[in-house]
């Protein structure tokens, strides 16, 4: 067990006013749903339960997709997980995701598992091991596979810099910064960038950061096994200018690089039926 892994028994932190008002509007948005889909079951006009939506899951999850009824089967949607992430990436799904409503998973636009708390304290935290408790460090996770879908939008393609807020004044996402705090996430808005080329993808991506750490001889928490075998995204040299995003067989699927494109809509996402051992990664 790493030195952050023993973290897992800490006092479990009282929700955030984020979180609190995150769960009262779902809240609320499962009430109320729930009365209209009863509503239109009972009337014929919904199948009572569809195929579950595909959804970017948590670090360990169960994962083939051939397999989900096995993740679903397994979770007990005891919200464990959702408690002990320092950075509040992970929801719960409510009725409009069909079959498997109180599951958890990760809207990486809105809030990317940033690996902030280095020890997986949400694989730690599950009861079942629907998030397998067969990994430690995050270059183990495979939750997705990054993809540059947009390359035409993307800043570094079209040889563009970028400078100010990532996501604008109003995105309450948060990362951690570690020249800022090693050990508080804190909203993107509050740290600004002024980049020539952007590279934001690159720059803060959890795998990358920890290979720089560990490339200068301080891995994270001093623990070489946090040091990532392989590179996840790198940017490739473009013959008229700029330079082109290329994911590569380390990338997690985290979601991060998808949460910090500045471009709406991103021009990197995640494809949550890849992972990097599976595919053809380019
Ligand atoms: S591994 Fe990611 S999702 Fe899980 S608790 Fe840590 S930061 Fe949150
Ligand atoms: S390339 Fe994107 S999804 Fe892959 S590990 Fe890096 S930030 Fe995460």
């Amino acid at each position: 067990m790493s030195p952050e892994q023993t973290k897992a028994t800490s006092p479990r932190p009282a929700l955030s006013p984020k979180r609190r008002e995150q769960n009262r509007r779902e809240f609320i948005r499962t009430s109320i749903l729930g009365i209209g889909v009863l509503g239109a079951t009972l009337a014929g006009l919904l199948p009572l339960a569809g195929q579950a939506n595909a959804r970017l899951r948590p670090p360990g999850a169960i994962k083939d997709r051939l397999q989900e009824q096995e993740f679903l089967a397994a979770c007990i949607k005891c919200g464990q997980c959702v408690q002990v992430c320092p950075v509040e990436a992970i929801r719960l799904a409510d009725l409009t995701d069909g079959v498997g409503v109180g599951t958890p998973f990760i809207q990486a636009r809105d809030q990317a598992c940033d690996f902030s708390c280095d020890g997986l304290q949400c694989v730690l935290a599950c009861p079942t091991g629907a998030l397998t408790h067969d990994i430690n460090y995050p270059s183990q996770a495979r939750m997705g596979l990054a993809r540059l879908a947009r390359p035409e939008s993307c800043l570094a393609v079209r040889g563009q810099g970028f400078r100010g807020q990532a996501r604008g004044a109003d995105f309450s996402g948060l990362l951690r910064y570690e020249a800022v705090n090693r050990w508080l996430p804190i909203p993107v808005a509050d740290h600004p960038y002024d980049l020539e080329l952007c590279d934001l993808c690159l720059r803060q991506c959890p795998i990358e950061i920890r290979l720089a750490q560990c490339a200068a001889g301080t891995p994270p928490s001093g623990d070489a096994n946090q040091c990532p075998p392989r590179s996840a995204i790198r940017l490739g040299a473009q013959a008229g200018g700029g330079a082109l995003p290329l994911v590569l067989d380390g990338c997690v699927g985290c979601g991060v690089c998808e949460m910090i494109c500045p471009v709406d809509p991103a021009a990197i996402v995640i494809d949550i039926d890849r992972v990097a051992d599976a595919a053809q990664v380019g």
